[in-house]
């Protein structure tokens, strides 16, 4: 019975490992043709400062509309693109698209408007990424300050010299560099104080449970305050009710980004949001 039992459940597995193996394909093949059909664009999410109320940025998220897989979220595709290189082009687009979008905007009059992009680990660990983004840049003509780097953690502390030197580089072109998801990585404090980051995304597992869990709100609170020692800026992920912000106001959090201020937008919307803020 056991023997059966295991054999089913043998079976089970590989027929779902096929299916994995299958949507896997899928997703390369069709990625593989997302960018020159420009199937792929970017939303825009509000960060909010919360001591004056204003939007001061964007974090850019990558989207893919696949005419007959419909949307695919980044956290599917992107482990897909990262396994078959794709990533590569497809990173560089991304820090194309929204250079491109900050001179856009401030050429409309609604900037100086700071975007974030994410950055894969694979992209982090290209040898030629800081030449490549400082090209970027000038060929666009924008302050690059204005250009956010997001990395993790995990992305650090995976070879934290050869990081640190990647960091440096990246902050020596004038670009500014945030550290993603943070607390549910590992960095080490004492590397916390030597990676060039100027802002802690503190990670939105902490803020979900903010109002209802004493130990959420504690570990928000230490990294507010170890951040705040340690001279660096702080943003709150996954904000969603009027109760999490409070509690991160109080707890001194800088700026915040979630459901609650705006979900991640068209650009034209985004640019709208701003010029709303402009006149109002
Ligand atoms: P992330 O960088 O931590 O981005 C934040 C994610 O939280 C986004 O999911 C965003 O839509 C979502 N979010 C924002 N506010 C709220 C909220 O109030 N509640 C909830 N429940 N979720 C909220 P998204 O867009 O699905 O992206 C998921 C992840 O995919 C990102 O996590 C990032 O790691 C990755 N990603 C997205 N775009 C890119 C990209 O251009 N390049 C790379 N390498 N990774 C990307
Ligand atoms: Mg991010
Ligand atoms: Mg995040
Ligand atoms: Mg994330």
């Amino acid at each position: 019975r056991a023997k059966r039992d295991g054999r089913n459940a043998a079976r089970f597995f590989t027929a779902e490992m096929q299916a994995q193996t299958l949507r896997a394909l899928t997703l390369e093949n069709a990625l593989r043709r997302a960018l020159e059909r420009e199937q792929l664009h970017l939303c825009y999410q509000p960060q909010v400062e919360l001591e004056r109320g204003l939007i001061t940025g964007a974090e850019a998220l990558l989207r893919w509309e696949h005419p007959e897989l419909g949307s695919v979220s980044p956290t599917e595709f992107i482990p897909v693109a990262e396994s078959c290189g794709l990533i590569l082009p497809m990173g560089e687009w991304v820090i194309r698209e929204a250079t491109r979008q900050i001179r856009q905007w401030m050429a409309q009059g609604l900037g100086p408007v700071k975007v974030a992009v994410n950055l894969s680990s694979v992209q982090f660990r290209h040898l030629e990424l800081p030449q490549l983004i400082d090209q970027i840049v000038k060929q666009a003509g924008i302050d690059p300050a204005l250009l956010e780097l997001e990395l993790t953690e995990g992305m650090a502390m995976l070879e934290p010299q050869r990081a640190i030197e990647t960091m440096r580089e990246l902050h020596r072109r004038g670009l500014q560099l945030a550290m993603d998801d943070f607390g549910t990585g590992y960095s080490s404090l004492s590397y916390l104080k030597k990676f060039p980051v100027y802002k802690l995304k503190i990670d939105q597992s902490f803020v979900r449970d903010l109002t209802e869990d004493p130990e959420d709100r504690a570990i928000v609170a230490a990294i507010i305050s170890m951040a705040t020692s340690l001279g660096l800026q702080t943003l709150a992920e996954g904000v969603e009710t009027q109760g999490q912000l409070d509690i991160l106001r109080q707890q001194g959090c800088r700026e915040a980004q979630g459901w609650l201020f705006g979900r991640p937008l068209r650009a034209p919307d985004f640019a709208a949001l701003l010029a709303a803020q402009r006149t109002g």
